[in-house]
């Protein structure tokens, strides 16, 4: 009965494995099939806007420097 149909915060790790280089906060409003937001790339650090359609698997592209931020489905348990 949200907002939103879908939102994510996280954390990505860089290619050395450093966890928290980057990071996504993204969502979808009822109703959209966009997803908004905005991203921290790991690769180059650039800060950047989400704007582009919704679908699963998300990978967001940094406008940057092209590195490709892929956002696999959570897991329910640990
Ligand atoms: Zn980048």
């Amino acid at each position: 009965m949200g907002a939103f149909r879908y939102v994510t915060n996280r954390t990505l790790a860089d290619k050395e494995g450093n966890a928290d280089a980057g990071r996504i906060k993204a969502f979808v409003k009822n109703g959209s099939d966009m997803l908004e937001g905005e991203y921290k790339c790991p690769g180059c650090g650039n800060e950047g806007m989400i704007n582009q359609f919704f679908k699963r698997p998300i990978s967001v592209k940094c406008e940057n420097c092209g590195f490709l931020m892929k956002l696999p489905k959570l897991k329910g348990k640990k």
